[in-house]
């Protein structure tokens, strides 16, 4: 494997980024890939992966824990993922009818996902979330959807709004475009608060169609949920008739084979799925109990469909990735690796000198700057954006690639081993050091 300098030539991922910009807006395709929040410089053009690894234009390496935002658990192209990609694309990627892989890949998510009776697969996550905020409105006939200030649950309009001021149950949205008439049936509340959750259902409880929250947060960096407090809400929410829907579009299959409601104890009326179970190609699912996803058309009457919806290509990467963590297992190795990891930076923290802290669950953390405990989205928002900022780049030019925000994870893969993890270590510290000079 090739050393790095500490200054790395990426020249090709300049040029790359300019043509990038002229015709892509912002030159990126999700805003997240931007390096906007870690200081602005063009973000790095990879030209491939391999296992733990990227490798940018310029042929630069990087030890990767963006894992693609979370679905590349067995790394970059797990032989037996592409073997059946490879395969199923000879054979037709998109067939417009009924097709078996389809059908295996919900029979295995129904098989492995406690509460998933019935399932529907879609093209994205945010398709799955809006389907399935559809679906309980559709099945309470309410309206109201209580969410969580800095959950991040796709891009749908409804999706946008974050808390307004005070106890008021009226959003506002975080993008330019959502009307108002889609922000007013959205209360967004802090995470980890049950007695504000309480208030609102108390007040206006019978208004609402679903609570919806990530079991374990990843979108505000990684926060776990306080002992007893999903299942509070899981309480609390069928004592006002509304519905539980877990967002396990990072989730599901990231902890344990199965969803996090399942591993924390809570199993909710309906999930949101997407990630993993495409194996790195595009797919999302929603489902949950039977009596409600008979309300989903053609039974029902609630609609929703999509052209490239349980292609074969995705169906058989999402079960060929299945299969692999049912078979292997991997799950107790890689909790260990980013137990390691977690626990030797907030070492090195420590003794350069920095305040932070580090919140895990199972293979994925977030390590925050500048702050000893986060639990909610405030606490998030207090960690240090430009020391992480530096940190980032630094860690970059080790050869390390993070998430580009700090309201990200660090995901250890399947393909990630001691050699990555001490290397990474030795790269903090360097990083840490550099910081603090
Ligand atoms: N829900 C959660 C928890 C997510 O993290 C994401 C994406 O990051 C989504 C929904 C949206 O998924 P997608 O980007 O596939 O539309």
């Amino acid at each position: 494997m090739r050393e790095r300098s500490s200054v790395v030539e990426r020249d090709g991922s300049y040029t790359w980024f300019e043509r990038a910009k002229s015709v892509i807006a912002g030159g990126v395709n999700s805003p997240a890939r931007s390096f906007r929040a870690v200081g602005g410089d063009p973000p790095v053009v990879m030209d491939r992966g391999e296992g733990a690894w990227l490798i940018d234009v310029d042929g630069n390496r990087y030890i990767d824990y963006l894992a693609a935002f979370g679905p590349l658990i067995l790394g970059h192209s797990h032989p037996q993922v592409v073997e059946a990609v490879r395969q199923a694309m000879a054979e037709g990627p998109l067939l417009g009818t009924p097709h078996p892989s389809e059908i295996r890949l919900a029979e295995e998510l129904v098989r492995a996902v406690q509460g998933l009776e019935q399932v529907r697969l879609t093209t994205t996550g945010t398709e799955a979330v809006m389907s399935a905020v559809r679906l309980a409105r559709a099945f309470t006939g309410r309206t109201k959807v209580i969410k969580f200030e800095g959950a991040y649950h796709g891009h749908s309009d409804a999706m946008l709004v974050k808390a307004g001021s005070g106890a008021s149950t009226i959003g506002t949205a975080d993008s330019l475009g959502v009307p108002q008439g889609v922000t007013q049936d959205v209360v967004s509340l802090p995470y980890n608060d049950i007695e504000r959750l309480e208030e609102v259902l108390s007040r206006i409880g019978d208004q609402v169609a679903c609570v919806l929250t990530e079991p374990i947060v990843g979108n505000m960096g990684i926060v776990n949920p306080a002992p007893g407090y999903l299942q509070k809400m899981a309480d609390l929410t069928h004592k006002a008739g509304a519905l539980l829907i877990f967002d396990e579009v990072i989730t599901a299959f990231r902890f344990h084979y199965g969803s996090a409601g399942a591993l924390l104890g809570v199993i909710p009326d309906l999930y949101a799925m997407g990630k993993i179970i495409g194996g790195g190609l595009p797919a999302g699912a929603y489902g949950g109990r039977r009596d409600i996803m008979d309300y989903v058309a053609p039974l029902g009457g609630m609609f929703q469909a999509g052209t490239l919806a349980g292609n074969p290509l995705s169906s058989v990467a999402g079960l060929a990735t299945l299969q692999v963590l049912r078979e292997e297992n991997p799950y107790p190795r890689m909790d260990r690796l980013a137990n390691d990891l977690a626990t030797a930076l907030l070492h090195l923290a420590a003794r350069h000198g920095l305040v932070a802290s580090v919140n895990r669950a199972g293979s994925g953390f977030t390590l925050f700057f500048g702050t000893e405990t986060v639990q909610n989205y405030t606490q998030a928002q207090q960690a240090d954006a430009g020391q992480f900022a530096a940190f980032h780049r630094l860690m970059l030019n080790e050869g390390v690639y993070l998430a580009p925000s700090r309201y990200e994870a660090w995901f250890v893969s399947a393909q990630h081993g001691p050699d990555e993890i001490e290397r990474t270590v030795q790269a903090a510290d360097r990083a840490m050091a550099h910081i603090m000079q």
